[in-house]
């Protein structure tokens, strides 16, 4: 390991002092990319023309999470990062910011116009982040890293661009699945409640009311009073069944479920939905598409 590092170590140091910080061709393109998401589309668009390292795994919260010192040095070793923004990684912000100024850093889901984001309620001039719920958003976004990873290593352009417009027919069937399993739910059952707000997107674009308990991030705190008004929700339109989040604590939605149960009414856990992160690596929920099927058949089978 560390005589492959020293190995490495002098590679590079050739590298540098032949071609200055340049990628050259024999050396794939080292990417690093923030959420699960981002990865998944990263690893579909670079296949292996890169090497690619997610900073957040399953189950990990982007709004709460802090760097690492290993995933500072990953974001030295890399020639591009590819983050979400609209400060989805709270806490990250700024060192992106800061590297931002040395390498290719970029916010891809930024290039998603401003007059399709979401507001962040009760924030002035903030946007929802959560823009993968959505897949024709979603599209713009991989366009977008797919534009971003020919930007920095343009000797590879065309193939970049074939695979993302592959993997962007992909995302076209994935919506015409979503729509089609949705419209299995009844008009008026089309509600969906969950931990935190990560589904709004989701909501606008397949015509699901949505509600959730904890706001946009999860760095704010709910309350009593956030409870008794999703409880109100719940009663007074009959909703069968509601959903925790796999990267959100469950204790919020299990007080709502309690204070149903209080007031005469059985409203029941729907499942898990993945919402900031995605399942294992390696597993179909570890993909962007899995990810997504999983969620609706999960949705659709606990509201119809
Ligand atoms: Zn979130």
């Amino acid at each position: 390991m560390i005589k492959n590092s020293i190995i490495h170590l002098i590679l590079l140091g050739l590298i540098v002092s032949c071609s200055g910080p340049e990628k050259v061709d024999n050396d794939k393109l080292k990417v690093v990319a923030t959420t699960g998401m981002l990865y998944d589309a990263v690893i579909n668009i670079g296949k292996d023309k890169i090497e690619a390292e997610a900073i957040m795994g399953p189950g990990v919260d982007p709004h709460l999470y802090k760097a690492t010192q290993g995933d500072l040095s990953k974001f030295n070793r890399a020639d591009v990062i590819i983050y979400n923004g609209i400060l989805l990684e709270g806490k990250m912000t700024e060192v992106l910011e800061k590297l931002g100024r040395q390498k290719p850093v970029y916010a891809v889901a930024e290039s998603v116009p401003e007059n399709m984001l979401l507001p962040f309620a009760g924030y002035q001039d903030a946007y929802d982040p959560h823009v993968w719920f959505d897949v024709s958003r979603w599209s713009l976004v991989v366009r977008e890293i797919g534009n971003s990873l020919a930007a920095v290593d343009s000797i590879n352009t065309e193939f970049y661009s074939k695979n993302t417009n592959s993997y962007l027919n992909q995302l076209d069937s994935l919506n015409e699945f979503v729509t089609s399993r949705i419209e299995e739910i009844p008009e008026e059952r089309r509600i969906l409640i969950t931990a935190h707000d990560a589904f709004g997107y989701f909501g606008e674009a397949y015509g699901i009311r949505v509600e959730g308990l904890q706001g946009i991030s999860t760095v704010a705190d709910f309350g009593l009073k956030d409870i008794a008004n999703i409880i109100d929700i719940i009663i007074s339109n009959n909703i069968k069944a509601i959903f925790v989040e796999t990267s959100v604590s469950e204790k919020s939605i299990n007080a709502v479920v309690t204070g149903c149960r209080e007031k005469g009414h059985n409203v029941s856990i729907g499942g898990y939905l993945y919402s900031d992160a995605m399942g294992e690596f390696g597993t179909e929920e570890g993909t962007y598409l899995g990810m997504f099927r999983k969620n609706v058949n999960t949705i659709v089978e606990a509201l119809k």
